[in-house]
């Protein structure tokens, strides 16, 4: 009998890890995992982080050592590109067909464009992939000034990282307050102020109307919708990704907001399988679908993939998690807060160390700590409790979150 083939598309975190899974879970069919980018798959925190700034080698920021594939028997197909999914098949650019018995597809997502005048110049940079990160690392290594085009992630973090390597940075967004829409105001304060602190000259509320070029038609000017002029060397947007899902879409798989699965990440085509940015899955916990385009959600999605395409038992039910690191402020963040009624601090916020909580109805939707550590996972514990908690208690630190999350969990 012939072992069967699993299909990973998408070398990426989520995909290396459901491959390395398969491995460990003891399968010894075929493993093919294939990749668009020349790279072998790698992780992006570094990539606004240390190794942006300098600080940390290239090859830190691998997900494997070189020899692990070969080591695994998992063919890796860098460069390659799947261009159509059939039954049982996929189509590459080169002509090649690929069998598969299971397919996951861990396409990611790409940055969605700015579409303004001028926005083709040159020295307008987005960053998702290691090869613009290194384009990027050496426009920091030379220095000047930037203008970073949204204050989301990837602008809060590329913001923070130049202003450390000591570059002029002028941070241009509509919204008025850094990741307002996840944080709300009194924590987008809290960030406008580390940046501007830390000298980030922050245009909030304002757009981009347009880029301005000379000579070879590099940028020299961003103009803003207000009617600013910002001079700059060079810019970087940052304005949101949108979900590679045009493949599963072609190939009539169910897609709103992303790939379309439910709890074992399982598409409408039951031997395909979608994790990572991508994946809009049915969360058991929130019970509603979710799209997470987060480090951790690739890092534990491609695992909870690789079992379910064997057959295992899985229902992928991870409060969401991230982390930033801006300067010397530290956060993680977890769970899933779209509204919340109440946000509630407990500890020193002017000094920048405390837990945010999110609270909707009195019961805890998500919460950050910042500066303060080893506390996230009661955090988590305190939002699967599904209890509600009074804020005055939230916010006292007398009493410790793990009591509290115990206590709730108990249903006292
Ligand atoms: P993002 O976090 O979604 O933030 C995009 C920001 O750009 C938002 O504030 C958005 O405002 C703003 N924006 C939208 N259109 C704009 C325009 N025309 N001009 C100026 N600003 C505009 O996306 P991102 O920063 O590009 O990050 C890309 C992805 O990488 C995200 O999935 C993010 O989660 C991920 N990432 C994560 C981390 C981390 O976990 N620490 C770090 C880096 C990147 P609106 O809200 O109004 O659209």
């Amino acid at each position: 009998m012939t072992k069967p083939t699993f299909l990973i598309v998408g070398a990426s975190l989520t995909g290396a890890k459901a491959a390395e899974e398969l491995r460990a879970q003891g399968f010894d069919g075929r493993v093919t995992l294939i990749g668009a980018e020349a790279e072998r798959p790698y992780e992006r925190p570094p990539l606004t982080k240390d190794y942006l700034r300098g600080e940390s080698e290239r090859a830190q920021a691998y997900v494997h050592p070189d020899d692990f594939y070969a080591q695994q028997e998992i063919e890796l197909e860098t460069g390659t590109r799947v261009t159509a999914i059939e039954p049982g098949k996929v189509r590459l650019h080169d002509g090649r067909q690929l069998g598969y018995d299971r397919l996951l597809l861990a396409t990611g997502a790409e940055p969605r464009r700015l579409d303004v005048p001028g926005a083709d110049l040159d020295g307008i940079y987005y960053l998702r992939t290691l090869a613009d990160c290194d384009l990027l690392r050496a426009r920091l290594e030379a220095g000047g000034r930037v203008v970073t085009v949204g204050a989301g992630w990837i602008g809060s973090e590329f913001a923070a990282s130049a202003r450390q390597r000591g570059l002029e940075v002028t941070v241009v967004d509509p919204q008025p307050l850094p990741n307002e829409r996840i944080f709300g105001r009194d924590v987008g304060v809290f960030y406008r102020d580390v940046h501007a602190q830390h000298g980030v000259t922050q245009l909030l509320g304002d757009g981009v109307d347009s880029f301005e070029g000379e000579g070879e038609g590099e940028v020299v000017a961003v103009r803003t919708t207000s009617g600013r002029r910002i001079e700059c060397d060079f810019a970087v947007v940052g304005i949101g990704v949108v979900p590679r899902a045009g493949l599963a879409s072609a190939a009539g798989l169910e897609v709103a907001n992303g790939i379309v699965v439910n709890d074992k990440l399982q598409t409408s085509v039951p031997r395909i399988f979608a994790a990572g940015d991508v994946a809009n899955a049915w969360h058991p916990f929130y019970r509603e679908r979710i799209r997470v385009e987060h480090w951790a959600n690739a890092l534990h999605q491609g695992p909870a993939a690789a079992r379910a395409m064997l057959g295992q038992p899985v229902s992928y039910d991870h409060i969401p998690y991230f982390f930033s690191d801006q300067y010397d402020v530290g956060m993680e963040y977890s769970g899933y807060a779209p509204s919340w009624d109440e946000v509630v601090f407990r500890g020193d916020r002017s000094g920048g160390e405390f837990v945010a909580f999110w609270l909707r109805d009195g019961h805890i939707q998500a919460g950050m700590n910042v500066n303060v550590w080893d506390v996230n996972e009661h955090v988590q514990a305190l939002i699967r409790a599904r209890q509600p908690v009074a804020a005055a208690v939230l916010a006292d630190p007398g009493t410790p979150l793990d009591e509290l999350a115990r206590k709730l969990a108990a249903g006292s």
